[in-house]
């Protein structure tokens, strides 16, 4: 059973999405703590372990036994290849089936929006995604299970097998530069957004954080699903602090019902 607090700003919500003609959906690792990736940022997870201090680029480039670390949780899949896209992932789906979805722009690198079913050219990846690996000598891209099996039987640090480069995952590490066109291009659609819906993001990773705000500088209505305070609560005409799946769930659901009307 949907409380009657959800059940009535899921409604505003939907109400919000029909009347939007250009929306844009935010979202950050809260959205998939459900399809069970761990949030980084959480205790208890990976930093619980591994030295975040190795991660940055600058370590990954110039310091081989960084390097070697860095792999090996790679390889232990720092992105589960069986991790499923759940109710939040489905109706942001829904949303670009309805042909109510401009974009999405994430900062997950997980896939899991076009595994439920969103079109690559509407998911805009800041941080990249764990699906590939390139040689950064000779660009050419592997698919990152490929470079998984070939951690599995012994290898610590993956060289291309084209011209011996070195391979790194297409994601943005600790100190590397966000993708410049897919940073404008995300820019540009929050500009033009009239709509903004984060899900799942505390809002304090920058410069990815800048999207929402570009959008409500723009005049764009903004919505936050997430469980915890962002620093633009104050800006938000809706604030759910609830689980992104069931949220999303319910108000796709009103969403529907209204359009049937
Ligand atoms: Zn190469």
């Amino acid at each position: 059973m949907i409380d009657r607090d959800l059940e009535s700003l899921a409604g505003k919500v939907a109400d919000l999405i029909l009347d939007s003609k250009r929306l844009l959906v935010f979202t950050g690792a809260g959205i998939s703590t459900e399809s069970g990736i761990s949030d980084f940022r959480s205790p208890g997870g990976i930093w619980d372990r591994f030295d975040p201090d190795d991660f940055t680029i600058n370590k990954f480039i110039n310091d081989s036994e960084a390097r070697r670390k860095q792999w090996q949780l790679f390889g232990e899949g720092l992105l589960s290849e069986s991790a499923e896209p759940n109710a939040a992932h489905i109706a942001i789906k829904d949303l670009h089936e309805m042909d109510k979805l401009d974009c999405v722009v994430t900062q997950n690198i997980d896939n899991l929006h076009q595994k439920a079913g969103v079109p690559d050219d509407k998911v805009l990846e800041l941080h990249g995604n764990m699906r590939w690996a390139s040689c950064l000598k000779c660009r050419r891209r592997y698919p990152f299970g490929e470079i998984q099996a070939r951690l599995k039987f012994g290898e610590e640090i993956p060289e291309c097998l084209n011209c011996g480069g070195m391979l790194k995952p297409d994601i943005v590490m600790f100190g590397e530069q966000l993708p410049v066109g897919v940073l404008e291009e995300s820019a540009r659609r929050a500009v033009a957004s009239d709509l903004c819906i984060v899900v799942g993001s505390t809002l304090v990773v920058y410069p990815a954080a800048l999207i929402p705000a570009y959008a409500v500088q723009s005049g764009a209505k903004l919505v936050i699903i997430n469980l915890s305070d962002t620093p633009m609560d104050n800006e938000a005409e809706v604030l759910i602090n609830a689980r992104a799946g069931e949220t999303m769930a319910e108000i796709l659901r009103q969403v529907k019902l209204k359009v049937k009307g």
